[in-house]
Parts: C-alpha cells; structure tokens; sequence
C-alpha cells in the first residue's frame, strides 16, 4: 500500500515511511492511496477472531511493508496491556450499546493507538539504527497515553510538557509516576497555550529539530487512525453476530475528528451499508457539528467544558475528510486549507448533502452533559464519563428504531470524578490502576515557560 499527501506534494511512500514521517512534507496530512474494500466472505471469516487477529486482519490491509509474523507480534504486545480479555468490550444498556475503549493503561481511548504506535517506532527505529525524542505538550489527557506508548522503549526518549498545576491531580500523577529512564515530564510555569507555542517555536528551529532527531506523537499520524479502524469493524461484527445483514449507527464524541475519521474509513471498507451513520458529537465546542449541520466550519473562540479533551477548535484530522469530499482533488483540498489558515473559515454549505450521506451530528450543553449522565446513572446504573456522555446524548437524538447504534466510550469515569460528581452526588469507583496511585513516588521538571531553556533540557537528556 502507498501513501501520499492530501496536498499532493510528496512522492508516494510506503507505510512505514508515512508513520516515522507524521505530518507530510507538504504540509499536508497522509492517506492510503485507496482504501481497501473488504467482501462479505471476507466478513464472515473475521466473525470469531479475537481483538488483536482482528487487528492483524485490518491492519495489513494496509500495511505491506513490515513482515507479517513481526506485525503480529506487535500487535499482540500492544493489547495485553489492556485489562479486559476482549480489549474494547461492548456493553448493552436499554436501546444503546456502549464500546468500552478505556480499558488501556491510561483509561482513555488513546492508549488503543498510543500503545501500538510506541511498538510500531521502537521497531521501526531498531531496525534503522536510529534514534527518536518525541516532543509533545498536553492539557491532560494525550501526555500520560503518550508517556505510557513509549515507557521503558529502546531509542526513544520523551518529553512531555504540562501546565505546572493546571492539571488534575489523577491526570499529573499519571504522567509524573511513570520513572522509566527516558521519560521527561516538564511542568512549566504557564499555560496549556503556552505548552504548545513554546513546542512550535521548537519544531520550525528546523536545525535544531534535525540534530536531535525530534518527533510529535500528536493525532495525525496516520497509525493511530488505522488502530482505531479496528474497533468499529469489531464492533460491527459483535452485532452481526446476532443479526444478519445488519446495518449498524456509531456516536463518537469528537475534539480533532480523529476518532470519527477512523470510523468513516471503516464505513469505507466494510461492504455498503454495514455503517449506515456516523454521528459526530461536540460539546460547545461546536466547529465541527456546524459543519455537518450547515457546512459552516468557521473558527470560534475555544470554552472550557467538563469534556477537556474535546475542547478545540480547528480539528487537526479535518484535512483528511476534506480530501474525499473534494473527491480526492488535492489541488482543491490545498486552496482550502490555506484559505482557512489565512480566513479562520471555509464555506462548504454546497456539500452539505454529500457529508449528511455519511454523518449527522449534535452539539451538547454542558447542563445536558450532565443531565445525560444523571439519567444513565439513574436508568442503568451504569456511570458515564463526561465525553461518553456528550456521545450518548447525540445518540439519543439521532436514534432509529430498528437500527443498532454504538455509543464510543472514550474514558473512564474516575478519570473527571469531579464531573461526575456534580452532576450524580458522588464520585465514581476507583480503578485499579489508579489506587494508590496519589502517593507513588513521581518525577517532574518544573521550568519557566521559555522555548531556550527548555531546549537546554532536551540537549541535555536526549537521546542521540
Ligand atoms: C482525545 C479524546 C477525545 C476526542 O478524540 P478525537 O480523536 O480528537 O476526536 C474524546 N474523548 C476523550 C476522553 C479523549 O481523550
């Protein structure tokens, strides 16, 4: 399988050129050349795979360039770190199906991708003989899945920048407990915005970035999308199971339409028909059901939610879409975005029935979210973390009777306990992973908020 860029600039590369490269050279995002389509015999034989042969199946569809028994091996490595034996379980409550994706070391859907690409570079870097320090500044969530991909892996080093007591205290731990070697957290004095301008100025010291071998970890690498393909075709064939000829809906609660992205590619490979909708859920963050509702995607001012991770604005997968809805025109694709970048906006109400072919979508209250999981606490006994919420609340509205919908849970509760607080009166259990986990001992850089210094702790500490 080649790769190229949704801005056309790049000569075609293989699978492994395209993870270890992240972003293309373009500027642009990397996509398959096409996308395999899978039959329904085909489909019948995945029918009682386990998780990671499911994964392998999928996977090397895509993948031609690594041998397959040491693509196997990967992927096995990737999810025994998982806590539950189907790794993304599916769980039935009244009229909804919930896909657990937060059985991972972070309790986050993260990890799904996270801890498949950390494997996926320290092979790929073994086998060049070369060496990696990943960058990267978090407001939370991505750093600890980010930490966890990579802990304790050969020639790679990674430092993880955070706003110094600007996060929660289960989301610092997290990532400052974890002591291997070559893990580097930095809490600087500043902001998450801070964070992430001090990584930017780093990253465009071209020198710099070169000497030291860095590389992000962030969203739009094209491997993460493709380990999270996995889970809807599971998913999909979980209900199958049950029902033949089944047409099936997801809701996923989405921040950089990365997740989401990955289930239009699996609505692309499966036989027509087989996902019928993708529901796109934002809190008020509202960019990207704007779009699909009006095709308005237009920059707004970010809101601080109960769903932090999906607060943003401009979604750093949103190219990739927009490269099939400009029927795979790169030259349309380009002018867009760079219209966008200069104007905050692009105006595709023309195509709004093309993308309500494929997607529907909701915006959800911050009184909704937790009333969404009041009344899920209350008619299930079931506790929902506050972006799982934001995912059942858009489900409950776009549901039709006699098609199955699959809400993507994409944390677990005890993650934002306060959230939850607020909205049911107490505070959900506390997972193993994270008991005891306040008094472990932990490591943290505390560091002014200037890019120089802390270009003086990456040569000090990288690895070379
Ligand atoms: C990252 C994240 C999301 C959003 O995923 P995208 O791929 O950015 O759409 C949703 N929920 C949680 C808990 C996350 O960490």
């Amino acid at each position: 399988m080649q790769y190229m860029s949704t801005r056309g600039g790049i000569n075609p590369i293989g699978f492994t050129s395209a993870v270890m490269m992240g972003l293309a050279e373009d500027g642009g995002l990397i996509l398959p050349r096409t996308i395999p389509r899978v039959g329904s015999d085909t489909i019948s034989s995945w029918q009682k795979l386990s998780y990671p042969d499911l994964a392998f199946e999928v996977m090397s569809r895509f993948i031609d360039d690594i041998p397959s028994s040491d693509l196997k091996e990967m992927i096995t490595k990737s999810y025994k770190t998982f806590n539950h034996k189907d790794v993304t379980p599916l769980v039935h409550k009244g009229d909804l199906h919930i896909l657990e994706l937060f059985h991972g070391p972070t309790l986050a859907f993260k990890d799904v991708a996270l801890q498949f690409l950390g494997n996926l570079f320290e092979y790929q870097l073994k086998k060049s003989n070369e060496t990696l320090n990943i960058l990267g500044a978090t407001s939370g969530d991505t750093g600890s899945a980010a930490i966890y991909g990579v802990r304790g892996k050969k020639n790679i080093n990674i430092f993880i920048l955070h706003p110094h007591k600007r996060v929660s205290p289960i989301q610092e731990k997290q990532m400052t407990t974890v002591t291997d070697d070559n893990v580097y957290n930095i809490a600087i004095r500043g902001t998450f915005d801070d964070g992430q301008a001090i990584i930017k100025q780093i990253f465009n010291d071209i020198e710099f970035k070169k000497q030291y071998s860095l590389g992000s970890i962030n969203s739009i690498n094209w491997a993460r999308v493709l380990a999270q393909v996995v889970y809807y075709v599971y998913c999909y064939l979980h209900i199958k199971n049950h029902e033949q000829d089944v047409s099936v809906d997801f809701s996923v609660p989405t921040g950089n339409f990365g997740d989401i992205f990955a289930g239009y590619i699996a609505k692309k490979m499966l036989p027509e028909g087989s996902i019928r909708r993708l529901i796109l859920a934002t809190n008020s963050n509202d960019i990207l059901s704007r779009f699909v509702n009006n095709g308005d995607y237009s920059l707004g001012d970010v809101k601080v939610t109960s769903s932090p991770s999906m607060d943003i604005q401009a979604a750093s997968n949103f190219e990739r879409y927009l490269y099939y809805l400009m029927d795979c025109e790169a030259s349309k694709t380009k002018d867009l975005m760079l219209s966008f970048a200069q104007t905050g906006k692009i105006d595709l109400s023309g195509y709004k029935d093309i993308i309500n072919r494929d997607f529907s979508a909701s915006a959800v209250s911050e009184e909704d979210v937790l009333q969404t999981i009041r009344d899920f606490k209350e008619q299930h006994d079931y506790i929902l973390d506050p972006h799982t919420a934001v995912g059942v609340k858009a489900a409950l509205e776009h549901k039709r009777s006699g098609i199955p919908i699959i809400c993507l849970s994409t944390a677990h509760p005890a993650k934002f306990g306060a959230a939850v607080e607020e909205a049911i009166g107490q505070q959900p259990p506390v997972p193993d992973q994270l008991i005891g986990i306040m008094a472990r001992d932990s490591r943290c850089e505390i560091m002014e908020s200037d890019a120089e210094l802390i270009k003086e702790y990456i040569r000090k500490h990288a690895i070379v």
